[in-house]
C-alpha cells in the first residue's frame, strides 16, 4: 500500500544523548536539496560524528532520533555551502528508489523539520524569540507562551471508479501528457469524507458514493499528508473549469494514459484498483 512501517527501525526523539557510540546519519539540506554521496553507483547519506568532520558548518541542526541505534541529525545549510568532494545535492523526489526507503522517508521528515525550525525562530503572535521544548517537537514563545508544532497540511486524493473505468484528470502544471487522481487540501471544519465529496464536485462536477480509505503517505513538498481514498461514481457529468484542471475523462483499465511516478500515493492507488479485478479472477 503506502510506506512500510518506519518505526520498525526508527526511534524518534528530540534531544540527543551526550554520548553515542555510532557516528550519525546526516540529513543536510541546502535550499531544499539533500546532500548525498555515491559509492560504487549506490547513493547514500553522509555518516559522521559531526557536520564539521565533513567540512560543513550548518546554520542550525536538529536531532531526529535513531535509526537502528545510529543517531540521525538534520541540518540547514547556507545557500553558498559547497558540497564536499564526492558528494552532491539532490532533489528529494529523485532519490526515491535510489536510497534506503527508511532513509528516504526520514529525509522527508528532516526537510520539514529544518524548514519549520527556520521559520519559527520567532513567535508568530508577538514576534519575540522562541525556544525548542525538550520533550516534544515544539517551540514556545518565552514572552506569550504561544507553542508551535511542525505544520502539516492534510490533503485527500481519490480514485473515482465505474465498473472497469477510472476517472483521471490533467492539470495545467502536470507534465504534458500525465493524468492523475482528484486531490485537494482539507479545509477547516470539514471531515475527510466531506473533503472528498467537495473536491470532486468542485473539480469535475460529479457525485460519488461508497468512499473508503486506502492509505496515507507523507508528502514533504512542502508539508502535506496525503490521505488516499477510493470512491464509486454516483451521478453527474464530468465538467472541468479549465483553470485548476484542463481535462478529465473516464479511462478503461486497459488503456490508461501516462501516470504519476511510483513514489506517489496516486500511482499506488491507481495500480491497486486497476489490477484488483485481475487478482480476484
Ligand atoms: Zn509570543
Amino acid at each position: 500500500m503506502s510506506q512500510t512501517n518506519l518505526y520498525r527501525r526508527y526511534q524518534p526523539d528530540v534531544i540527543a544523548q551526550l554520548e553515542y557510540a555510532e557516528p550519525a546519519w546526516w540529513f543536510m539540506f541546502k535550499s531544499g536539496q539533500l546532500l548525498v554521496q555515491e559509492h560504487d553507483g549506490a547513493v547514500s547519506l553522509p555518516v559522521s560524528r559531526t557536520a564539521e568532520e565533513l567540512g560543513i558548518h550548518p546554520v542550525r541542526t536538529q536531532y531526529l532520533g535513531t535509526l537502528e541505534n545510529r543517531p540521525c541529525f538534520s541540518a540547514e545549510l547556507a545557500p553558498d555551502t559547497q558540497e564536499p568532494f564526492g558528494m552532491e545535492f539532490r532533489g528529494l523526489r529523485s532519490l526515491y528508489g535510489a536510497i534506503d526507503e527508511d532513509l528516504f522517508y526520514l529525509a522527508g521528515r528532516a526537510v520539514q523539520i529544518v524548514n519549520w525550525d527556520r521559520n519559527h525562530q520567532y513567535c508568530g503572535s508577538c514576534g519575540k524569540p522562541t525556544v525548542s521544548l525538550e520533550r516534544e517537537r515544539a517551540k514556545r514563545c518565552l514572552d506569550c507562551s504561544l507553542t508551535s508544532f511542525p505544520r502539516l497540511s492534510p490533503a485527500i486524493i481519490t480514485a473515482i471508479l465505474k465498473p472497469g473505468q477510472i476517472l483521471l484528470a490533467h492539470a495545467p502544471h502536470f507534465p504534458e501528457k500525465m493524468y492523475s487522481l482528484i486531490a485537494g487540501f482539507v479545509e477547516p471544519g470539514e471531515s475527510l469524507e466531506e473533503c472528498v465529496q467537495r473536491e470532486i464536485m468542485e473539480e469535475v462536477g460529479i457525485k460519488v458514493k461508497n468512499i473508503r480509505y486506502f492509505g496515507s503517505q507523507p508528502w514533504p513538498f512542502p508539508d502535506s499528508l496525503m490521505i488516499g481514498f477510493i470512491a464509486d461514481y454516483d451521478c453527474g457529468e464530468i465538467a472541468v473549469d479549465g483553470v485548476e484542471l484542463s481535462d478529465a475523462a473516464w479511462f478503461k483499465f486497459g488503456s490508461l494514459p501516462e501516470l504519476p511516478p511510483s513514489v506517489s500515493i496516486a500511482r499506488k492507488i491507481i495500480d491497486s484498483v486497476v489490477t484488483e479485478p485481475l487478482t480476484k479472477v
